[in-house]
């Protein structure tokens, strides 16, 4: 891990990092795997940590290297990014505030209609494919009066998460944890399970192909650039908007 890095990355994946033209994925990994000792780069996902050591796998033809640090399952998980282990430092108070939850929600959960249980390999938070068309939005206040926080994202996925944990509180924690400069950060995401990292002040690229309910929260969001470019393209974009163009030389 470089110990000064000049830029901390933090990349969603799906529609992100994983997003965009190959060629221009191809370009942007290269170049992330050439600057390894100045960037300190952290995938913060919704996937689990075997998910993700599935993309890896998948994409390392076309030049994706693991990052230094993985955020994963929508904040519920800090790992390591080459082995994938999780950091108990980080993960333990997270799965303290999961206990008890799952007993309470299951018989909220129970015959929902619009919702499919994905199969996520963590056990601190709760994975639905949803039917949007089917879902009944009057279950999300019961599941957060018994501690929950629930997110719709990309009009597919529903989480179900300890309250107060998500990709934004997860970040700035591991943040704190390094001691590393807020100024040095910029994130990058494209669907609703982002909007906490964009809230948290950090600068951030919301990519060209942002889904249309997270740009609408673009006008509150100071912080926050909207790339005209989408996935990959988008995050270059958006790093020498912020002046990183210096990395590049
Ligand atoms: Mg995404």
């Amino acid at each position: 891990m470089p110990e000064q890095p000049e830029l901390v990355l933090v990349t969603d994946l799906d529609g992100t990092l994983l997003g965009g033209a190959t060629p221009q994925r191809r370009r942007f990994y290269r170049w992330l795997a050439e600057q390894r000792q100045r960037v300190l780069h952290v995938f913060c996902t919704g996937r689990d940590l075997e998910s993700i050591a599935r993309v890896l796998l998948e994409d390392e033809p076309i030049g994706l290297q693991a990052p230094h640090l993985v955020i994963g399952d929508v904040g519920c998980t800090v790992a390591c990014g080459r082995s994938l282990a999780p950091i108990s430092l980080a993960v333990d108070p997270i799965e303290a505030r999961w206990r008890g939850l799952p007993e309470r929600l299951a018989p909220l959960m129970d015959g929902q209609p619009g919702l499919a249980l994905q199969p996520v390999s963590s056990n601190r938070r709760l994975a639905y494919f949803v039917d949007p068309e089917l879902f009944n939005p009057a279950l999300i206040p019961l599941l957060e009066a018994e501690g929950a926080d629930c997110v719709l994202s990309d009009n597919r996925y529903f989480d179900v998460l300890p309250a107060g944990v998500n990709k934004g509180s997860t970040l700035l924690a591991l943040l704190e944890w390094l001691e590393l400069d807020h100024a040095a950060v910029v994130t990058a995401g494209d669907t609703l399970n982002d909007l906490a990292m964009f809230e948290t002040g950090l600068k951030g690229v919301m990519v060209g192909n942002a889904e249309p309910a997270l740009v609408a929260h673009l006008p509150r969001l100071p912080s926050v650039y909207l790339a005209r470019a989408e996935g990959c393209a988008g995050i270059a974009e958006g790093l020498r908007h912020f002046g990183f163009d210096h990395l590049w030389d």
